[in-house]
């Protein structure tokens, strides 16, 4: 049985994440800030006794601390990070504001990083050896035609910067990196009038993931597996 740890797994593409993984017969390490008070979460958790509930706030050094100890003897196939925030959303040239901007990096860039700093022997232990992170289109220069969002979109692209160095480092250790922009997704952060469901959404980044190879490792990919430029 291969094993994913998904973060930010209590909503949103988290939570069809562990949905379909749990279906097709994964253990899944379901992780999110208040699995207690997740009903979405816990019922799916009832369907399926492959499903493990962990706390983990990504930004929280103690408890994925704690949580990388705990799960020692655990080899992790696909270390999903997903958890992300957009930010300040009212941010305009001229009206940005600097704690809420770093508190997007922290979130967005800095503690994907460090969650995979903390669980890269449980996939180097791993079968299929991948890490995913999601990212955004909106962190691409090249894809930036219409200004905007500096928040939101420097912190992906310095997350896409940062994992690009990962996956050449991690490389003699048989450690393959994703770099994903999930589609347009009907989400609380991608709102009712996005372009997919999120059941679109995770059966293409199912296919996208189980297509991975070392030649590939460090691509941004599109949510139907092409080639985003940076
Ligand atoms: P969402 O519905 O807003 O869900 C965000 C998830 O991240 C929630 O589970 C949230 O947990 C979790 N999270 C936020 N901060 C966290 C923290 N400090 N520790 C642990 N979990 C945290 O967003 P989504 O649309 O599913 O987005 C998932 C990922 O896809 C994000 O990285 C986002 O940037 C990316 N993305 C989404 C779209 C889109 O169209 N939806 C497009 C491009 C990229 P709580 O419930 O505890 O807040």
């Amino acid at each position: 049985m291969s094993t994913i740890l998904i973060t930010g797994s209590n909503r949103g593409i988290g939570l069809e994440l562990v949905k379909q993984y749990a279906e097709q017969g994964w253990h899944v390490l379901a992780c999110c800030r208040q699995p207690d008070n997740s009903t979405a979460l816990q019922q799916l958790t009832s369907a399926h006794e492959n499903i493990s509930l962990y706390t983990l706030d990504i930004t929280n050094a103690q408890q994925l601390a704690k949580l990388s100890k705990q799960l020692e003897h655990t080899a992790i196939d696909i270390l999903f990070n997903n958890a992300g925030i957009y930010g300040q959303n009212d941010a305009y040239f001229g009206h940005t504001d600097e704690q809420k901007w770093l508190d997007t990096f922290r979130v967005n860039t800095i503690a994907p990083f460090k969650v995979t700093e903390a669980f890269i022997d449980h996939v180097a232990n791993s079968e299929l050896k991948t890490v995913a992170v999601m990212s955004s289109k909106m962190g691409s220069m090249a894809d930036n035609g219409s200004g905007g969002s500096y928040v939101y979109r420097s912190s992906k692209a310095a997350l896409n910067a940062s994992f690009v160095s990962a996956a050449i480092d991690l490389k003699p250790r048989g450690v393959k990196v994703a770099i994903l922009h999930p589609g347009w997704v009907k989400t609380d952060m991608g709102g009712p009038n996005a372009e997919i469901s999120t059941e679109q959404c995770v059966f293409q980044l199912r296919k996208t993931l189980s297509k991975l190879t070392m030649d590939s490792s460090g691509s941004f990919f599109e949510i139907d597996g092409s080639i985003i430029p940076w």
